[in-house]
């Protein structure tokens, strides 16, 4: 019989996200629990405006709080959290956590694969992780461009990788997780959105001061201003939170 998981936190409801209340260590740690343990478990990583998808989309909500971890993606979600009286101890920015998980998974000795991005994106990169965690070993990468989801599930198998990024945007990758869970055979996976792009060095982060001061929206937006419609959802999100909170 299957050993079962059993590390709880405690859950933060976030506009019917269900949020992991846990710090970057305390999100490793569960992660190393999890990878010791049988099972494709799949960690989501909602951002605000995720979030406000997920409120118009019972089914995509459900996929979120079905993840055996779900860390708070942005300085939007626990500003959301604090207004509904139920403050998150901070965000677990997903690509901080990837990169956490990458100096674990370099140190004792497990196996990675990447997936998505355009073609190419994910080999450059590997290259880049491989020089930043030196002993991290990618056992296979594919670009998220791909007709046939079964054939991508054969080849990330056959690599044999313990833990899997899939960086196909949401919510394509919580879908892709949810519907492969039972065939991938991987200990743990996590959805990171457009990280193999900054991983790859063809997106760049918002400088340190930006992310501190919480602006890393409005650096993204200046670099790729397309997104305004996607971040207007932001703005309606703590509005929401403030009207839910109030009618409570
Ligand atoms: N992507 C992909 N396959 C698709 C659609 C998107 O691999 O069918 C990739 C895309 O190349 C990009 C990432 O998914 O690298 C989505 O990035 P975005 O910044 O939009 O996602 P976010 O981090 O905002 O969720």
């Amino acid at each position: 019989m299957q050993e079962r998981k059993q590390v709880c936190f405690l859950k933060i409801d976030v506009m019917g996200v269900q949020f992991d209340n846990v710090t970057m260590e305390e999100a490793m740690e569960r992660t190393a629990t999890l990878l010791k343990t049988p099972g494709a478990d799949y960690c989501v990583t909602p951002n605000a405006e995720i979030v406000y998808e997920a409120m118009q989309d019972a089914s995509f909500a459900r996929l979120l709080n079905e993840a055996a971890l779900v860390l708070p993606d942005g300085a939007g979600v626990v500003l959301g959290s604090k207004i509904l009286g139920t403050p998150l101890k901070g965000k677990v920015a997903g690509i901080e956590f990837a990169d956490a998980l990458m100096g674990y998974l370099a140190e004792n000795g497990k196996t990675l694969y990447l997936l998505g991005g355009k073609p190419g994106i994910a080999e450059l990169a590997a290259e880049n992780l491989q020089k930043k965690h030196p002993g991290l070993m990618v056992c296979g990468t594919a670009d998220g461009y791909f007709k046939e989801e079964q054939a991508v599930v054969e080849k990330i198998n056959e690599a044999k990788p313990e833990v899997l990024f899939v960086c196909l945007g949401a919510p394509k990758q919580e879908k892709f997780m949810k519907a492969h869970q039972k065939e991938l055979e991987v200990k743990f996976m996590i959805g990171l959105g457009g990280s193999l792009d900054g991983f790859a060095g063809t997106v760049k982060r918002a400088p340190r001061w930006m992310i501190r001061l919480n602006l890393e929206w409005l650096y993204r937006l200046i670099k790729e201003p397309w997104r305004l419609g996607r971040m207007m959802r932001l703005p309606k999100f703590v509005l929401a939170c403030k009207r839910y909170a109030r009618k409570r």
